[in-house]
């Protein structure tokens, strides 16, 4: 950490002896240039299998708006969306759209947006209800169980038509720096019942820096620590974890909505365990590939 300090006789900061210059803007001339973004918002896709254009072009498509729109791309999949009134922007931020197998996040602008600073713990994934009975397969019921677990987006057509019937899968935002629950208890008028859910495709998720799109045996931060550790202690040098130790950790600091549930034999379960992290290598897990359940399962 340096000194930072600014000089008495000119517009000057010194950060650990180098002069910068500094710049006050006035407020009105601020103002004035932040005010064509007023209606804007910031839009991401995972854009590693598809050009920026081509989603714009099926963004537009989709979009029925009544003013100017102007989408601006700024790297790492996120893009400024500039509209020119507030109908069109209330009108993109009420609905879900899809861009080929992904969902649009969306946000509000802001006007020091910079997307490498950008980090989230959350992630769209598939949720799966195994055996639940076709009687809860309503998109109301259904949002209503997944408000457990994340923001419920939607359900998949085959559940929607209940063509099959092994497991309802719905669609939901996860922070996966919240502990994600492998049951939930359903209470109804004719009885209550545990049911499992499933989230058989993860994000990578790293319980060190609370961010999806890397596992914690891969991250930077906590090698540098480790090496940090290992040259300050030559003799007897700190081994890495192994993986069943982070797990634990993870473990023993996570909360399970289970817990409230003490009077219920219930096996305590990490929270990711539910995920087959096998499967997922796809480093930009924060817009995540939304595939429906094929109508035709493999078994
Ligand atoms: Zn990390």
């Amino acid at each position: 950490m340096g000194s930072k300090k600014k000089s008495e006789s000119d517009n000057i900061f010194s950060v650990e002896g180098m002069k910068i210059p500094s710049i006050e803007l006035p407020d009105e001339l601020f103002e004035k240039s932040l005010d064509p973004w007023r209606f804007s918002l910031i839009g991401r896709l995972n854009l590693q299998n598809i050009k920026f254009v081509d989603a714009a072009i099926i963004l537009r498509n989709q979009w029925k708006l009544i003013g100017e729109c102007k989408l601006i791309p700024l790297g790492r999949g996120f893009f400024t969306i500039k509209l020119d009134n507030g109908t069109d922007r209330n009108y993109i931020k009420s609905q879900v759209w899809e861009v080929m197998d992904q969902i649009l996040k969306i946000r509000n602008w802001m006007y020091n947006f910079r997307p490498t600073s950008q980090r989230t713990s959350k992630a769209f994934v598939w949720v799966r209800f195994p055996g639940l009975g076709l009687g809860f397969w309503s998109e109301s019921i259904l949002f209503k169980i997944c408000k457990e677990i994340g923001t419920p987006i939607k359900i998949d057509e085959a559940t929607t038509k209940c063509d099959v019937g092994y497991y309802a899968n719905v669609l939901v935002e996860v922070d996966f720096a919240s502990s994600v629950p492998n049951k939930v208890w359903i209470g109804t008028k004719y009885g209550v019942f545990f049911q499992e859910v499933s989230i058989p495709d993860c994000p990578k998720y790293c319980s060190s820096c609370k961010m999806v799109g890397h596992f914690i045996i891969e991250c930077r931060v906590e090698k540098a620590k480790s090496n940090e550790t290992n040259s300050e202690n030559i003799i007897t040098p700190q081994q890495p974890k192994s993986s069943s130790e982070i797990l634990q950790q993870t473990n023993s600091s996570s909360t399970n909505i289970l817990n409230a549930l003490s009077s219920v034999s219930v096996t305590r379960s990490l929270p990711f365990h539910i995920c087959d992290t096998t499967t997922n290598d796809n480093e930009d897990s924060v817009i995540h590939t939304i595939h429906d359940t094929p109508t035709v399962p493999v078994h």
